[in-house]
């Protein structure tokens, strides 16, 4: 059976828990141990799919084709361990399920209440796959004192108690506020924060502290002594130059240390941080930069192409070249000509999106990147619209565009290359939708195969010709119009297994243009960069400046 680390939070949000969580599973792993990691999160939608990236950041997809916290794309950056659905839970997911079982009568006619009932469907989400890890860690969004976060934390307190002793621990992430004008950290909310969690019954074995500035011996004594915690398990968090620095930093202040000294493994098998070493030294000796421009919609918020943002650095550390990614709002290009925002980049990316807006300026991204033979990026969205580009162009069909936009505006307008796909094959089933189905859920979802024409580009990126990779979407390209689109030098090289979905697109006679049905952001880490990424960012570097 697992030991379980939980991990919570206090003081204030976005203190960075996923982060401390995604190392210290990377360090636990370092120290030879399986782990596994989980995130609980108290809102009440029943996952984020539906949730704007605006508000809530990525959506990250899994293998098994759950939306989910943008924090499971943390955990599998550090620890290379593919998320499944049962990694991911939400407030809105269990009383889902609470009330289903309800209206199936499984209760035998019971009042149904937050205890038992709640708290055992979480403790039922916590047990799945406790016998395949050593560690099973699992942080509770939000922080101590939230309403809609109380079930959970009485979740874990009595999970506690149902394990053996010794085989869970609590571990808590708070800040230590600077004041400037005394010169002094602050201790006080870290208190109020560990009364508050004591006051439901969770006692922490291991605080970990935020703060701008390292901690003094003082405090950390007085923080050991008013939050009952071992002095050594008072662990500092430092600000860090990169989140790759997370695993290195946290062991030098000693977490994987506190938290085996907390379940009393001794001795403690000698950690490997070779790979993290490694990791750092291609971060910090990386020789020039390339310029990457990210044609999208959701600018503003970095956190809404995270795993992209990540997946670009993955392949500037594989060439051990800096990469900075510049972000342009797509509707500038339906005002603008591109050109002189776009002169001067070494690569363009159009990411994934949904809905009209911006797509004619990621179009136009797409035509220059063509004709100037700069190297292009298409993910998802951004293969539909250099689809729709080469057939408005070259292709002679000047109305080309998606059933998505048709579908929004409620008329048809467009000549629908890319449509909306209502049946496809998961394994050995068809699945089957409607355009009037629920939004939560209904999209192509998870791991599929794609088979990868012999001596094309990407079959030589991938030095593979069956490749598995991620999908969120429900429009397609439709094959109808491969053979003209291949006439006019869009090759389809890419294509599911029973020859009806393109999944990857690639001009001819051009340095490096992919466009890609699926996201394969997803699954790039630091220590193993997506072969796409590494590619694309070598073909950056090899560009020479273009004005
Ligand atoms: N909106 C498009 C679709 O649903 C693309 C989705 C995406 O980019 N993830 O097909």
């Amino acid at each position: 059976m697992a030991r379980y680390v939980f991990i919570t939070g206090g003081v204030v949000s976005s203190l960075g828990k996923g982060l401390a969580s995604a190392a210290l599973g990377a360090l636990l792993q370092a120290r030879g141990f399986s782990v596994r990691l989980r995130k609980l999160d108290p809102y009440l939608n029943v996952d984020p799919g539906t949730m704007s990236p605006f508000e809530h950041g990525e959506v990250f997809v899994t293998d098994d084709g759950a939306e989910t916290d943008l924090d499971l794309g943390h955990y599998e950056r550090f620890t290379g361990v593919a998320a499944r659905k049962t990694d991911s839970v939400s407030s809105g997911r269990i009383y889902s399920n609470v009330l289903e079982k309800e209206r199936r009568g499984d209760y035998l006619g019971k009042t149904i209440q937050v205890i038992p009932h709640v708290t055992n469907e979480i403790k039922d989400f916590l047990a799945v796959g406790d016998d395949e890890v050593d560690f099973m860690l699992c942080e509770i969004g939000g922080t101590v004192g939230d309403i809609e976060g109380l079930p959970f934390f009485e979740a874990i307190r009595q999970f506690s108690q149902d394990r053996p002793r010794g085989e869970c621990i609590f571990m808590h992430l708070t800040l230590l506020p600077y004041i400037t004008a005394s010169g002094e950290l602050k201790t006080k909310p870290t208190q109020h924060s560990v009364k508050e969690l004591r006051a439901i019954g969770i006692a922490p074995d291991v605080l970990v502290c935020r703060s701008e500035h390292p901690i003094p011996e003082k405090e950390r004594e007085k923080i050991a002594l008013f939050c009952n915690v071992r002095k050594d398990a008072v662990i500092a968090a430092p600000d860090l130059s990169s989140i790759y620095e997370a695993p290195l930093a946290y062991h030098r202040e000693g977490l994987d240390q506190a938290v085996l000294d907390a379940f009393g493994i001794s001795p403690a098998p000698r950690p490997n941080l070779a790979r993290w070493d490694d990791v750092m030294d291609r971060l910090n000796n990386a020789e020039g930069e390339v310029r990457v421009a990210i044609v999208g919609k959701y600018t503003q918020l970095e956190d809404a192409y995270k795993s992209i943002a990540e997946a670009l650095t993955h392949g500037g550390m594989a060439n051990r070249v800096r990469v900075r990614s510049e972000w342009i709002d797509a509707e500038i290009f339906e005002r603008e000509d591109p050109a002189p925002y776009l002169e001067g980049f070494h690569a363009i990316l159009v990411p994934g999106g949904f809905g009209e807006r911006g797509t004619e300026g990621k179009i136009k991204a797409a035509k220059f990147a063509r004709e100037r033979k700069v190297p292009y990026l298409g993910i998802c969205l951004g293969m539909q619209m250099a689809v729709i580009e080469t057939a408005r162009d070259l292709a002679g069909l000047p109305d080309a565009g998606s059933e998505e936009f048709d579908h929004e505006a409620g008329k048809k307008r467009f000549t629908p290359v890319v449509y909306h796909l209502k049946e496809w094959v998961q394994g050995n089933y068809t699945v089957q939708r409607k355009v009037s189905d629920d939004k939560g859920g209904t999209m192509r979802l998870g791991a599929y195969t794609a088979q990868l024409t012999p001596g094309s580009k990407v079959a030589e990126v991938y030095g593979a010709t069956t490749i598995e990779e991620r999908h969120r979407h429900r429009y397609e390209v439709d094959i109808k119009y491969r053979d003209k689109l291949e006439q006019c030098g869009l090759i389809f090289s890419g294509m599911s297994p029973d020859g009806r979905l393109p999944e990857i697109v690639e001009v001819k006679d051009h340095p490096w243009f992919i466009g890609v049905q699926f996201h394969p952001e997803l699954k790039s880490k630091p220590f193993a960069p997506h072969p796409l990424f590494a590619d694309f960012i070598r073909a950056a570097k090899e560009v020479e400046r273009l004005v």
